[in-house]
């Protein structure tokens, strides 16, 4: 893996491992696997894309590194913790404090603004009303959003609407962002602004980001790629091919 950022002080350190991790689902009296086995682990700094067709179990992987689902057999261990032996509270909490989420269609509500959907996630914590704003208005102006704070989401473009989400997701300070293919319902230019937009943000938040996707132009983004075929995961290498410098900016 190349250098990412002088900022990433914990760059390489290993932060979550999935060991022989396997899902199956019965279907009609059969068996259906979805995963299969499946070694992976992430270190931080990390920014991988992981590619594969529909069906091939990528929604199924980060629900289950993410504590949403459980394994079948196999365990996520995330700093040191197996969530195997967490109870249902306990991966809650897991969940709120190290890990975002981005979709591909936004979720955002409807009823609130821009800012108030960033700042949703913070509602959960302890924290002051004016800490809060503090955090949304930073958090807004890294994703170049400050100015369409008051928007409600149907006020927005796709682009800017996904980059709402990127706020939610890191305005906790997550150490983990999952995003389930956050470019399928964007066109390809607008998905290139919202890819690179997240790659800056990995680099300045030393955060990892896992980014599944059946689009294989979101590979160039990667530091890292992962094919994923039949609940099967086969590492692609590393590389730095993408230039965030010199990209438009999101
Ligand atoms: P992807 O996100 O790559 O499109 P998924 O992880 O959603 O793939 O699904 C992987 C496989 O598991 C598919 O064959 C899918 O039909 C199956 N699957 C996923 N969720 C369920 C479920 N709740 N019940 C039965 N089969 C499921
Ligand atoms: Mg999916």
């Amino acid at each position: 893996m190349g250098t990412i950022s002088q900022f990433c002080h914990e760059q390489g350190r290993s932060f979550l491992e999935a060991q022989r991790l396997t899902k199956t689902y019965q279907v009609g009296g059969s068996t259906v696997y979805a995963l299969r086995d499946v070694d992976f682990t992430a270190a931080q700094g990390d920014f991988v894309v992981i590619n594969g067709p529909s069906g091939s179990g990528k929604t199924t992987f980060l629900n289950l590194i993410s504590a949403i689902d459980r394994p079948t057999e196999g365990e996520v261990v995330v700093e040191g913790v197996s969530t195997n032996t967490l109870n249902e509270k306990q991966l809650a909490q897991l969940r709120k404090e190290k890990i975002g989420l981005i979709f591909q269609t936004f979720n955002l509500i409807p009823v609130l603004s821009a800012a108030e959907n960033a700042e949703y996630p913070l509602l959960l914590q302890k924290l002051s009303k004016s800490e809060r704003a503090k955090r949304v208005d930073a958090i807004l102006g890294e994703v170049g959003l400050r100015d369409l704070a008051r928007r409600r989401p149907n006020e927005l473009s796709g682009g800017q609407r996904q980059r709402i989400a990127i706020a939610r997701a890191l305005i906790t300070q997550p150490k983990l962002v999952l995003a389930d293919e956050p470019t399928a319902n964007l066109d390809s230019e607008t998905g290139a602004q919202v890819m690179n937009l997240m790659r800056t943000l990995n680099e300045e938040h030393c955060v990892v980001f896992i980014v599944v996707t059946h689009d294989p132009a979101v590979t160039q983004y990667a530091r890292r790629q992962i094919r994923i075929h039949d609940g099967c995961l086969q590492e692609g290498g590393a590389h730095d091919v993408v230039d965030t410098a010199s990209q438009p900016a999101a």
